[in-house]
C-alpha cells in the first residue's frame, strides 16, 4: 500500500507532542473527534465516566475466590441435575466464554481508538480488565466442572443459537476495527454511534440477559450456587458497562445532534427489535421445555421489558407498550450492596479496591 492511501489515525493520543502548546481547557474536550491532547486526564469534563471508573474499581472481585465445591459435587452426582439443566449450564458457558472476549476485542481494538477523551478511556481500560475477569470466570467454571473445553469454547462456531448472536455482533465491529476507518464525517460518526448501540445496548444489554436469568434462577433454587455467584458478580459489572455505554451514547448525541436523524432513529429501533428477536430465539433453543419455573414465553415479556427500558434510556420511545417484568428479582441481583449476598455463601459488601483503611 502506498503512503498516499495509508490513512494515519487522527486522534489516537500518540500524535507528536507540541512543546510549549497552550494548556488543555475543559472546553477543548470532546467525546469523539477531539483534537486536544488525550494524555491529560484533568481537568475533568466527563465526571460521570470518572465516577464509574472509581465505582468499578471499588467492585473488584476475582473468580477464583468463589467456592465451586458444591457445584462440582452436584455436577458429578448421577441424580444431581436433569439433562435440561445441564444443557442450560453448558450452552450459557458456551455463549459467554467467547462473548466476553468478543466484547474485550471490540473495546480494545475498535471502540477505544474512537472515544477521544481520557476520562472515558480510563473507564474503558477498567472495563476491558473486567471483560478479562469474566472470561476468566467462565474458564474457571469450565475447568472446575471438568467440562469438555473444546466443545464449550467452540459452541459459538458450532451451535446455531450461540453462533447467531456472535455473528450478529461481529458485523457491528468490522468497520470500527478497520485501521483505515476514521470518524469525522456524519456517515462515519453515525457508524460509530450505531456500533456502540449494538454493543452496549443490544449485545451487553439484551444478549446477556436470558443466560443471566437462567443461571441465576438455578442459584435461587440452590443449584450450581458457585456458578450462579460468578454470574451475579458478572451481572453487576455488566450493568455498569451498559450504563456507561448509555452515557457515552447520550453524550455523543448531545455534542452531535445532527447524527440523531429520524431515519437513524428508525434504524436503531429496528436493530434493537432484531436483538430482542434473536435473544428470544436463544431462549427457545436453550429451553425447549419449561424448567425451574421458567419457560421461553416468559422471556419474551422480559426481553421486551428490558428493551423498553434501554430504548427510553437512549431517548427513543418504548416499542412494547404495557409489558411487565416477569422476573422482578433480577433487579435485586444487580444490586449487591447488601450485608449478605443472595446465596449467603459469604458476608459481602464485596468492595475492596480504593476502600483500604490504613488505621488498622
Ligand atoms: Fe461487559
Amino acid at each position: 500500500m502506498s503512503d498516499t492511501t495509508m490513512a494515519k489515525p487522527k486522534v489516537s493520543g500518540l500524535e507528536s507532542l507540541e512543546f510549549g502548546a497552550a494548556r488543555i481547557r475543559v472546553d477543548d474536550k470532546k467525546i469523539i473527534n477531539c483534537r486536544a491532547d488525550l494524555n491529560q486526564l484533568v481537568p475533568f469534563k466527563y465526571d460521570w465516566a470518572w465516577d464509574k471508573y472509581l465505582k468499578a474499581c471499588a467492585n473488584h472481585w476475582m473468580p477464583n475466590e468463589i467456592n465451586m465445591s458444591a457445584d462440582i459435587a452436584l455436577w458429578n452426582s448421577p441424580d444431581g441435575l436433569t439433562a435440561d439443566e445441564r444443557e442450560i449450564i453448558e450452552r450459557n458457558l458456551g455463549f459467554f466464554s467467547t462473548a466476553d472476549s468478543l466484547v474485550a476485542n471490540n473495546l480494545v481494538l475498535a471502540v477505544y481508538r474512537h472515544i477521544t477523551n481520557p476520562e472515558c478511556r480510563q473507564y474503558l481500560l477498567r472495563q476491558a480488565f473486567e471483560e478479562a475477569l469474566h472470561t476468566h470466570a467462565y474458564q474457571y467454571v469450565i475447568e472446575s466442572l471438568r467440562m469438555d473445553e473444546a466443545k464449550v469454547f467452540n459452541m459459538y462456531r458450532e451451535i446455531p443459537s450461540v453462533a447467531t448472536k456472535a455473528a450478529w455482533a461481529l458485523g457491528y465491529t468490522e468497520s470500527l476495527g478497520d485501521p483505515l476507518f476514521a470518524t469525522g464525517t456524519p456517515e462515519a460518526d453515525q457508524r460509530l454511534l450505531r456500533d456502540l448501540i449494538a454493543f452496549y445496548v443490544v449485545f451487553e444489554g439484551i444478549f446477556f440477559y436470558v443466560g443471566f436469568t437462567q443461571v441465576l434462577s438455578m442459584g435461587r433454587r440452590n443449584k450450581m450456587v458457585g456458578t450462579a455467584e460468578q454470574f451475579q458478580y458478572i451481572l453487576r459489572d455488566e450493568s455498569m458497562h451498559l450504563n456507561f455505554g448509555i452515557d457515552v451514547i447520550n453524550q455523543i448525541k448531545i455534542e452531535n445532534p445532527h447524527l440523531w436523524t429520524a431515519a437513524f432513529q428508525k434504524e436503531i429501533i429496528a436493530m434493537v427489535k432484531e436483538g430482542v428477536n434473536l435473544e428470544y430465539q436463544y431462549a427457545i433453543d436453550t429451553m425447549p421445555r419449561g424448567i425451574l419455573g421458567l419457560n421461553a414465553a416468559m422471556f419474551q415479556d422480559y426481553l421486551q421489558y428490558i428493551a423498553n427500558r434501554r430504548l427510553l434510556q437512549i431517548g427513543l420511545p418504548e416499542e412494547y407498550p404495557g409489558v411487565t417484568n416477569p422476573f422482578p428479582w433480577m433487579s435485586e441481583m444487580i444490586d449487591l450492596k447488601k450485608e449478605k449476598n443472595f446465596f449467603e455463601t459469604r458476608v459481602t459488601e464485596y468492595q475492596t479496591g480504593g476502600t483500604l483503611s490504613w488505621e488498622d
